[in-house]
């Protein structure tokens, strides 16, 4: 009798923990950005991506610049879930626009809209080129996109984690910022691992741009081997990698 009891409480123990793991969700998530015209360098990680179920987020400027191998590339990723969102026709400073927003959306967004739905694409994000933006300008840009994105980098040298802004912790959010991660912003991995150790502890979203993925250690480029440590720390904390579009879908508990 003893012995049945007790295989019985082992089973009730294995049971519950069973249960226990599989309602345990994945915490926080993290949205990886890449902004300009590298898609040459972003389509040949495209490996590196899935093996980490990665979905980018990847920000066309010079749309008009874009050749059918460009466009090809950019569909393929597209397909394989990741999203192709805009900054900008001619890559402008919205801030040179402050007095005549109704020109810098003439100049730079409508032509950038048409010709990147023309090829296809179904935009729902904007990045701005330079990072900055004034409160007006958002909700004008607004009207034409549904998520938009800021940028800084480590601006007060300090760990990553005190940047409230480059967090999402709510559906609502339509204009957040990003933390640059490029080599020219010198970010350690244990800095980043603060970032990313927030957002698995808030149940937040982080949100990181770069722009080349090569070995060049120019500015404005990730270093492969980088960007894969990053991958396996998004994968290490369990956080869900998620594009801009999906902020108002994801589950916060
Ligand atoms: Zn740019």
């Amino acid at each position: 009798m003893k012995t049945k009891n007790f295989f019985l409480l082992i089973l009730s123990c294995f049971i519950i923990l069973l249960f226990a793991c599989k309602q345990t969700p994945k915490k926080g998530g993290v949205i990886i950005s890449f902004d300009d015209n590298y898609i040459d360098e972003w389509f040949e990680f495209r490996e590196v991506f899935n093996q980490y179920q990665i979905k980018a987020t990847f920000f066309i400027a010079h749309s008009y610049l874009l050749d059918t191998d460009d466009i090809q590339k950019l569909k393929i990723l597209e397909k394989e879930g990741h999203e192709i969102g805009c900054h900008g026709y001619c890559h402008l400073n919205c801030m040179d626009y402050v007095d005549s927003i109704d020109k810098y959306v003439e100049n730079e967004i409508i032509p950038a809209v048409h010709l990147l739905k023309k090829h296809g694409f179904q935009l729902h994000s904007f990045a701005y080129p330079f990072g900055t933006s004034t409160d007006l300008i958002d909700s004008v840009l607004l009207t034409h996109f549904s998520y938009i994105r800021k940028a800084t980098y480590n601006i007060n040298d300090t760990t990553i984690d005190t940047y409230d802004d480059i967090f999402v912790s709510d559906n609502t959010t339509r204009v957040s910022n990003a933390m640059g991660m490029d080599y020219n912003y010198n970010i350690s991995f244990e800095n980043l691992e603060t970032a990313l150790k927030r957002a698995a502890n808030n149940n937040e979203i982080l949100i990181l741009y770069a722009h080349q993925i090569n070995n060049s250690k120019k500015d404005y480029s990730i270093e492969p081997a980088y960007l894969e440590k990053v991958f396996q720390l998004c994968n290490k904390y369990g956080l869900q990698s998620i594009r801009m579009k999906d902020i108002g879908s994801f589950t916060f508990k």
